[in-house]
């Protein structure tokens, strides 16, 4: 991989993990994002403990899809093993998004799926957003194979919510996995909205 393309990666994650913290979609030090190297079976993910505000060149990782470091000065974050996982599993992933914006993360405390506000978020989201409940604030191993499942069960999914925790996008780029959990989190609000208003 050249500099050029690396230095591009790292880019494409500050820009999204600055707009989701100015967002609110992130806020301390939570949340992860990730995107996968070209060729290899690794990934650039965002140091453990690291704001959404503070990823940069110095804050992120290389690490194996195990999350063993390859490169870099911090301990990976605590869910890159998960986003490994995908990364291993799922051919078209390239990069992941994982946050605990508000209103999908109220979502997922009361229900199974994420419901369907609208016409877009149904054909973006490929009709099916799970909630997932695994019981810790960071995916414990065990609960990867029914995630893996999800994604093969389900050709082009593209998110699903953690109860407790929060949500997950994968996308073929940061720009999409960004996208995409922006719109699982305008769903999940116009949803919260909606409830008052079904007949
Ligand atoms: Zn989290």
């Amino acid at each position: 991989m050249k500099y050029s393309e690396y230095m591009k990666m790292v880019e494409d994650m500050r820009q999204a993990a600055s707009k989701f913290y100015a967002l609110r979609y992130q806020m301390s030090n939570g949340g992860n994002l990730s995107v996968r190297i070209p060729g290899k079976d690794w990934m650039l993910v965002k140091g453990t403990d690291v704001a959404f505000d503070e990823v940069g060149p110095d804050t992120v990782v290389i690490t194996d899809f195990d999350g063993n470091i390859i490169q870099g000065e911090l301990r990976p974050s605590k869910e890159a093993l998960l986003h490994g996982a995908i990364y291993k599993e799922v051919a078209g992933a390239g990069a992941i998004m994982h946050c605990h914006s508000p209103y999908a993360t109220a979502w997922a405390a009361g229900h199974r799926e994420l419901q369907f506000a609208t016409h877009h978020s149904e054909m973006k989201l490929k009709g099916v957003v799970p909630v997932f409940d695994t019981h810790s604030y960071a995916v414990p191993k065990e609960y990867f194979p029914q995630i893996i499942k999800f994604f093969k069960d389900n050709p082009g999914a593209n998110a699903f919510l953690l109860k407790g925790h929060g949500q997950v996008t994968v996308g073929k780029n940061m720009r999409e996995a960004a996208y995409l959990a922006e719109l699982v989190e305008e769903t999940a609000q116009i949803s919260v909205f909606s409830q008052s208003h079904v007949d």
